[in-house]
């Protein structure tokens, strides 16, 4: 296990935390304030334990002088100071005379913003990159590294390996503690142990389902790489989207692991993909030509939660229909409500079965709702994240 912010002795020292304040801004307003809410308790308990607190993060992606505009992190500072009820100093540079005196002035209990660390992408990528001299530098400036930012521990940045491999000691923060303590549960996962995969795309998914198929007893699958595994079987699938790419990778897996993997029996189907056009539910051997299977039907959604009735731990990444449309997202809708409902211990992972979960209403009832992306699903397949490689 990393070393946490709680085993180590932050009374009086520089703190410098790589958090995730990369929110959505529209006319310099944010938006959704989640990822600042997140972010709270560890720079709360850095206040209290009365550290110098340096905060760092990234906010989109800065290429050009005119992008810098509108993606300061001026408004984060201000947001951040109406949630602690503490004063937040916002220094609008990244490196220099001003942020030295910033840190050299700050007192115990106090904390400081640095403006957007991709600032420093715009003469040649210095923190997407891994500069060298950048990580050293930011790590002059404090005495121990914490990262917090669990979104980009997929990528080697100066903000989060370029630090903590130029500091003495380095750990994580309770959100990537959170984050950790649930995915690693995966590994010697409690059993049954069921995995639900949806989505649009096979590709996306392989390295997942190579990680996973051992461990787990059963993968439910549906959205629309369902159907590259039943034309990979000979179905016929009408319109509805194929990765035919993929096809073969599917047939290897339903040959190799035949009761592992579920697929779904019937569909809830169109002629086009929107809500305006008549819907039908079809078995998968009914499918004409034109149909568009836009989202599982309703004999799927009972084999699946049949599945799910005794598991001791879920695992679900990828929506089982198009939930964007109201048509079609029944299917995701009920398998969500079933897990809700029955307590069952559900891990989701992924934007998109995220943004379902908050739709239907059941996130509290979810045990971890992994909101990692790319640095979610690159665990899932196994990868080790430099972000947290780096601090040991
Ligand atoms: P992914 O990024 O691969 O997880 O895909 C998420 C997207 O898959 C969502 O935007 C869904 O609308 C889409 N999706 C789910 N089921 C289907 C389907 N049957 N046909 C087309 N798209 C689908």
């Amino acid at each position: 296990m990393n070393k946490c912010l709680k085993n180590i002795d932050i009374k009086n020292k520089v703190v410098i935390i790589r958090c995730d304040f990369n929110v959505p801004l529209k006319n310099g307003k944010i938006i959704d304030n989640t990822r600042i809410v997140k972010s709270l308790e560890t720079i709360k308990y850095c206040i209290k334990q009365q550290a110098k607190t340096i905060l760092l993060s990234h906010l989109g992606r800065v290429t050009t002088e005119e992008d810098k505009k509108d993606k300061s992190l001026k408004p984060v500072a201000k947001e951040l100071e109406k949630l602690l009820n503490e004063k937040v100093t916002f220094i609008p540079q990244t490196r220099g005379e001003e942020v030295e005196n910033g840190v050299k002035n700050l007192k115990a209990g106090e904390v400081l913003l640095l403006e957007n660390t991709r600032f420093e992408d715009i003469d040649g990528k210095k923190e997407s990159g891994n500069d060298k001299a950048l990580g050293a530098y930011w790590a002059s400036l404090g005495d121990i590294f914490i990262n917090d930012a669990f979104g980009t521990a997929h990528r080697s940045h100066a903000s989060n390996v370029g630090i903590s491999s130029n500091i003495k000691t380095s750990g994580i923060g309770f959100l990537i503690e959170k984050e950790l303590t649930a995915l690693e549960e995966l590994n010697c996962p409690d059993k049954p142990f069921i995995v639900i995969l949806g989505g649009s795309k096979v590709g996306d998914k392989i390295g997942v389902i190579e990680n996973i198929v051992e461990k787990a007893d059963k993968i439910l699958i549906g959205g629309g790489m369902a159907f590259t595994f039943l034309k990979a079987e000979g179905y016929e699938i009408g319109n509805s989207i194929c990765d035919n790419e993929h096809l073969s990778f599917c047939e290897k897996m339903t040959k190799k692991y035949p009761d592992k993997i579920i697929l779904p029996v019937d569909f809830r189907v169109t002629s086009e993909f929107s809500d305006n056009t008549k819907v039908e539910e079809k078995d998968i051997d009914e499918l004409d030509f034109n149909d568009m299977g836009l989202d599982i039907g309703p004999s799927t959604v009972e084999i699946f939660k049949n599945h799910l009735k005794d598991a001791k731990l879920v695992l679900w990444n990828g929506p089982l229909g198009v939930y964007e449309l109201e048509n079609y997202k029944i299917g995701t809708d009920k398998v969500l409500k079933y897990l809700a409902k029955n307590d069952i211990k559900t891990i989701l992972a992924g934007g998109d079965i995220v943004a379902a979960a908050t739709a239907a209403k059941v996130e509290d009832k979810i045990y971890h709702i992994s909101t990692g992306g790319g640095a979610t699903l690159e665990y899932l397949e196994g990868k080790v994240l430099p972000g947290i490689d780096a601090i040991k």
